[in-house]
């Protein structure tokens, strides 16, 4: 039988020391990915977008406004990073078609699993593994929702000799993998606000979140276009370990089951806006995905839905408080807005 990642991870490890958090959550998610639509009921975890068409459609409906404020540009690109099962694009589009808006489609995917669905519901799409193939004579309208959480992290510790990388080491008479100090001095990758933190003190960086990004926002400013980062994460830079792992709507422990469970970390938003702003794009806000759906509409789409299906009205509301109600995803999942070359700012912000 093949080797399981535990065992190939247990393998490497011994051979030549600890491995990075960012090493171990790039390796468990390419194989969590490549192997199941993890989305659903049945899955392990659920998205805004397999809740409610509405969500989709709120996107759409932003980006068609944009579309026209731009000009109607002729040829335009629809980009989204990450498409699970492709039911976000599916719903945005159709509601941009309906306002004049039919842009081609570009899905940057590297799960074989998720590309297969996303093509089942898009046969004229084009799939990326990365964003380095998307076009570069077209302006972008560019969407990824619960893409960043999923890219990997930089962890640094601080321990009682200064600062050291956080790593991923194996425990052999426990059999398991368990978190470490690294043992090289990592101090001066630390900022000066931090150099004196509290022992235990944890800093996460996105250095991947940052590389796309700023790969996006500088498409943006020479082609032109606009984007929205959906996902769970906060506007303020914090300390801590944001790492989690979700199998089967439950949180497990993030280093039992790897290639098994979908780690994740909250999105740091504000590490990006200077990414943002460095790459000549401008970003309109990062405002709450509740208050985001509202400025747009959901409350008047939800009564439409209701009215025209009455036996469905209570399922319509249960999804719409689901998507904003604060103490659901309407307060946690942030909803930042960037654009470039003279495009005007989405709508909600
Ligand atoms: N956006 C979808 C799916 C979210 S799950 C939804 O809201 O339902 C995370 C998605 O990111 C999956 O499609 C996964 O395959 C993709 N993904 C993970 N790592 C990626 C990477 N490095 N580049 C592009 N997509 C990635």
């Amino acid at each position: 039988m093949a080797e399981t990642l535990l065992q190939v991870f247990a393998r490497l490890i011994r051979a030549t020391g600890p491995i990075s958090i960012a090493h171990y959550m790039a390796e468990s998610n390419a194989r969590y990915y490549a192997t199941r639509d993890p989305l659903g009921v049945g899955g392990d975890f659920i998205t805004a977008p397999e809740i409610s068409q509405m969500f989709g459609e709120m996107i759409g409906l932003s980006l068609a406004d944009q579309w026209h404020r731009a000009g109607r540009p002729a040829r335009i690109a629809y980009v989204e990073p990450g498409a699970g099962r492709g039911t976000l694009a599916q719903d945005a589009l159709r509601a941009a078609a309906r306002n004049g808006l039919v842009p081609e489609v570009h899905f940057v995917e590297p799960s074989p699993a998720l590309r297969g669905l996303q093509r089942q519901r898009f046969a004229q799409a084009t799939w990326h593994d990365d964003a380095s193939t998307l076009p570069e004579d077209v302006p972008l309208l560019v969407v990824g929702n619960e893409f960043l959480d999923a890219l990997p992290v930089r962890q640094l510790v601080r321990t009682e000799q200064g600062w050291r990388e956080r790593m991923v080491g194996w425990d052999e008479a426990a059999g398991r993998l368990l978190p470490v100090a690294g043992s090289q001095p990592m101090d001066a990758a630390v900022p000066a606000a931090h150099a004196d933190a509290a022992q235990c003190t944890i800093l996460e960086t996105s250095p991947a979140a940052a590389a796309v990004t700023a790969d996006i926002a500088s498409r943006l400013a020479t082609q032109g276009g606009a984007a929205l980062w959906i996902d769970y994460g906060h506007a303020e830079a914090r300390t801590g370990s944001t790492l989690q792992a979700v199998r089967a709507h439950d949180k497990v422990d993030p280093f039992a089951h790897p290639g098994e469970a979908d780690l994740t970390t909250l999105v740091d938003f504000s590490a990006l806006v200077p990414v943002i702003e460095a790459a000549g794009a401008r970003v309109d806000g990062v405002i709450e995905q509740g208050l985001f759906l509202r400025r747009l509409g959901i409350e008047a789409r939800a009564a439409q839905l209701a009215n025209a299906a009455p036996p469905h009205a209570g399922s319509v509301a249960r999804a719409l408080e689901r998507l904003v109600d604060p103490a659901q995803m309407g307060s946690l999942f942030k909803v930042m807005g960037f654009a470039g070359g003279g495009w005007p700012a989405g709508a909600a912000f």
